[in-house]
């Protein structure tokens, strides 16, 4: 993980963090949740001079994914030019789909601007593996917070890309029509805690922490 480097850069009025993962060596780079401001995106990636690979998305919600479809857009506008490689938007699951189609709409109703819907180039299964800058990312489908949501596991790198599943000290909401509080428990009990302790994780908004110290102490997640 000593070739690697991580940016969050908290998007939007919910200050979701959206993560920029590079290697250091080869500046290849991995987008997760480009969730709006998306000039603070490309910024960074001119910055440190990265060519982005993979833009992955843990779940449809506007502040995780109302900046993808600008992202994907003015990148391949570059890359197309340099004879680079198409970044795709990866994820998520089917499920959704709805929500990325309801960005617009979602965002107007709350008085936002710039977020936009999105058409992922491919929608995401449990158990698939996203193999991009040289890490292996495995797709857990993980519902609750939203139908579709999918968290990333790199299980050599002991870290994971959670959304808005897990938090530190608090777990997701699931007080929308399609929440599903029993369901979000148990995704995270069943699927994510059994990876291992020393899981460090990425969420959606505020700290990260392990799935150990939070199968520990995350109020939620005792009995
Ligand atoms: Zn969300």
């Amino acid at each position: 993980m000593s070739d690697y480097r991580m940016a969050i850069i908290p998007v939007t009025v919910f200050q979701q963090n959206c993560t920029v993962m590079w290697h250091t060596g080869t500046k290849r780079a991995v987008i997760v949740d480009p969730g709006g401001e998306v000039g603070r995106i490309l910024d960074l990636l001119e910055t440190q001079e990265l060519q982005v690979e993979t833009i992955l998305l843990t779940h449809g919600h506007l502040d995780h994914a109302g900046g993808a479809e600008a992202t994907r857009g003015v990148i391949n506008e570059a890359y197309e030019r340099l004879g680079w490689a198409r970044v795709p938007v990866l994820g998520p699951d089917e499920r959704d789909a709805p929500l990325l189609a309801q960005i617009e709409a979602q965002s107007a109703r709350m008085g936002l601007q710039g977020l936009v819907n999105v058409v992922p180039d491919r929608y995401l299964t449990e158990g698939e593996v996203i193999e991009t800058i040289g890490l292996s990312f495995e797709v857990f489908h993980c519902p609750g917070h939203s139908p579709g949501h999918v968290v990333f596991v790199e299980k050599t790198a002991r870290m994971a890309f959670v959304g808005d599943v897990l938090f530190k000290g608090s777990v997701g909401r699931t007080d929308f029509d399609y929440g599903d509080p029993a369901a979000l428990i148990s995704s995270i009990k069943d699927k994510l805690l059994p990876l291992g302790d020393d899981i460090r994780f990425i969420c959606g908004h505020g700290d990260g922490s392990s799935f150990g110290a939070e199968r520990v102490g995350n109020p939620f997640l005792q009995g």
